[in-house]
């Protein structure tokens, strides 16, 4: 049962309530969500539920209707995100875990921990104790297997994945793997689910191969009934009559997991289909049905795999499927999780008290101590502030609404905002020519991240109100045109606004039923407003792609995949084609070229540049050596991390 405690509850009356379960014979468990606290009971004794509803400081109890109690979405609406060392599964973050099928050698996995790197896995995987249906196959290394996948693991900063196949191996696993594998094999080995959920560890469950999802989640139940509270479920396809692919995905548990549980969903396109060929195509799907992320089989000579080649990316089409990955997840209201936590975590800890101090203006909510204050230029449930949501996810985090552009850029200069984020480009309307020019007047700021956000606008009217009673709709004029064909046949009356999130602040406060707003359906949480109609852009393909400014942090080629540049050219002919011979001796992808005019120097231009980085930081830095020889006032405005 879900016990709904009251806000207000004295400690003592808490804890004799939760004596008061435990002597019944049931286990508790206190989920502390953002709206309520609640008590989650499981047991297998009766009780009636008047006798807890009675109790001091019970606001109410609900029974838990499905067999599966901790690990449904009754007992928890919101989603779980699990901690694996540096890295979190779950949230709006894609995460792909991969590896080879097995540890062959030391070699082998730290070769294979490299191309993981490198392609943006956030995890390591590798069999060390292979389930195999024949004896006589390769059975992995054992415990030397566990210590290889470690070091590995060490070495390119990423946590390690392995399947557990008894419970005598639960010590070993326990100081060599960051999250243990129950195979699919294993999926109702009710013995070693409880010895592995005793762990309190993270754990990964595979689904079985003729396994109904109730099953796979009652045994979800039985990890989380021994102790840990951290499950990742992962769908690796099951067994039909169709003999093409190894086994068939059943990309419909997605959604239907989904709605069931709280624990986060993974899909494993590389045991599902059995051939490296449908890897992606399959794994693509998984992540547009919502799954939270891929496991998937990679090695660096797939053709010489002791176990399960065939269906084994080449390192190339692992990178090729990270890339497709990352382009598809804003789609689906996703980013692919590519820029290791370590520096996020670097981004938290450089923040000082100092820099927490309250804002010039209070942010909304409340401002939590040690959380790092951003910047974002609009209303609460601006797109500029759903694109901080998604790029800071994993940080605590104050984010602090600014009228203008430029007070964006102040804030992050006097350091009241430790990170800024400002919207510089969208894919239907182009450049948003202030903030190039703003960056070049703010020359402390440099760019240290970015991320796209699919735009997806919806009409927002008052609660009561319809289709039927609308008659002025408010928005920003950039909006407004995005939707025209759904605007043109209605003989609404348009009005231009300064904001989209703001246009919904100002139809809650007129509280008009013939009012309306565009803007994204969270400005509709946000104000309280409700959501006449979604998805009414002209265009689905609308992406708006932002950047996130810092002051002191120096710019670093680690890590990062992109660079932004600006210049002048002297005016003399092929000045500008010098420049672009540079870097193309160089081998710098030129991405984007912009030229914006110099104020007070009529027909004089400064050139914006985005740049992909090779692998190896030489060139980039040569051709910024020889850049200045051709191009006047040349200014590195970011090196980072994109898409
Ligand atoms: C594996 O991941 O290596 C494996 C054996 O998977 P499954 O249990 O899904 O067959
Ligand atoms: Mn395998």
């Amino acid at each position: 049962m879900v016990i709904v405690l009251e806000r207000s509850i004295r400690d003592d009356d808490k804890e004799r309530l939760r004596d008061f379960l435990t002597g019944r014979g049931f286990k508790v468990r206190e989920i502390v969500g953002e709206e309520e606290t609640i008590f989650g009971a499981v047991g297998s004794v009766a009780i009636d539920l008047r006798e807890v509803e009675l109790r001091p400081g019970v606001q109410r109890v609900i029974p838990i209707s499905k067999p599966f109690k901790l690990a449904s979405r009754e007992l928890k609406q919101s989603d779980s995100v699990v901690t694996v060392g540096p890295i979190r599964i779950g949230g709006p973050r894609i995460a792909v875990i991969a590896g080879p099928c097995a540890v062959e050698s030391e070699e082998l996995i730290l070769e294979a921990a490299r191309i993981v790197r490198e392609s943006g896995g956030v995890a390591l995987r590798g069999g060390a104790f292979k389930p195999r249906t024949s004896p006589y196959s390769f059975q992995g290394h054992g415990e030397a297997g566990l210590r290889f996948l470690k070091s590995a693991g060490e070495r390119y900063g990423m946590p390690v994945v392995s399947e557990i196949v008894a419970p005598a191996y639960v010590d070993m696993f326990c100081e060599y793997v960051d999250l243990m594998q129950i195979g699919a094999r294993n999926m109702q080995n009710f013995e070693l689910l409880k010895a592995v959920g005793a762990t309190g560890r993270p754990v990964m469950l595979k689904r079985g191969l003729c396994a109904t999802i109730e099953e796979w989640l009652m045994a979800a139940e039985y990890l989380l009934a021994h102790g840990t509270e951290d499950v990742i479920l992962c769908e690796r396809g099951i067994r039909t009559f169709e003999t093409y692919t190894r086994n068939s995905l059943d990309i419909s548990s997605i959604p239907v997991a989904r709605k069931l549980t709280h624990l986060p969903i993974l899909v494993d396109p590389s045991h599902a289909t059995g051939l490296r060929e449908k890897v992606p195509p399959v794994g693509l799907g998984a992540v547009a049905a919502g799954a939270d992320g891929l496991i998937v089989e990679v090695h660096p000579t797939p053709d010489e795999a002791l176990s399960d080649g065939p269906q084994t990316l080449f390192p190339e089409q692992f990178e090729k499927l990270m890339r497709d990955i990352e382009a598809l997840s804003p789609v689906v209201g996703r980013e692919l999780t590519r820029i290791p936590r370590q520096s996020r975590e670097a981004m938290v800890s450089t923040v000082t008290p100092a820099d927490a101090a309250p804002a010039d203006a209070a942010p909304a909510g409340g401002r939590q101590a040690g959380a790092v204050p951003i910047a974002y230029q609009g209303a609460r449930g601006a797109y500029s502030e759903m694109a901080l949501l998604r790029f800071f996810h994993d940080l605590e985090f104050t984010a602090e609404p600014r009228r203008h552009f430029r007070d964006v850029f102040d804030a992050v200069l006097q350091g009241t905002a430790r990170y800024g984020i400002v919207p510089v480009e969208n894919s239907l309307a182009g450049s948003v020519h202030e903030n190039y020019d703003l960056l070049l007047q703010y020359p402390d700021l440099t760019i240290t991240g970015e991320i796209k956000l699919r735009i997806e606008h919806s009409l927002i009217g008052l609660p009561g109100s319809s289709l039927e009673s609308i008659t002025r709709v408010f928005s920003h004029p950039q909006a407004l045109a995005q939707c025209d064909d759904f605007l043109r046949t209605r003989g609404w009356t348009v009005v231009p606004f300064y904001d989209t999130a703001g246009s919904v602040a100002h139809i809650a406060e007129e509280g008009r039923l013939e009012y309306a707003a565009i803007a994204n359906a969270r400005a509709a949480e946000v104000y309280g407003m409700q959501i006449l109609k979604e998805g009414i852009e002209t265009n689905p393909r609308n992406y708006t792609r932002f950047v996130v400014l810092t002051r002191d942090e120096a710019a670093s080629v680690e890590d990062a995949n992109l660079a932004s540049l600006v210049f002048a050219t002297p005016d003399k002919p092929g000045a500008l084609f010098a420049a672009m011979q540079i870097m193309a001796a160089a081998s710098l992808n030129l991405k984007k070229l912009e030229s914006r005019p110099i104020p007070g120097k009529p027909w004089e231009y400064m050139f914006y540049v985005d740049l992909e980085l090779p692998d190896t930081e030489e060139p980039f830095r040569e051709a910024l050596e020889r850049l200045p020889e051709v191009v006047n006032d040349l200014r590195v405005l970011g090196i980072y991390r994109g898409v």
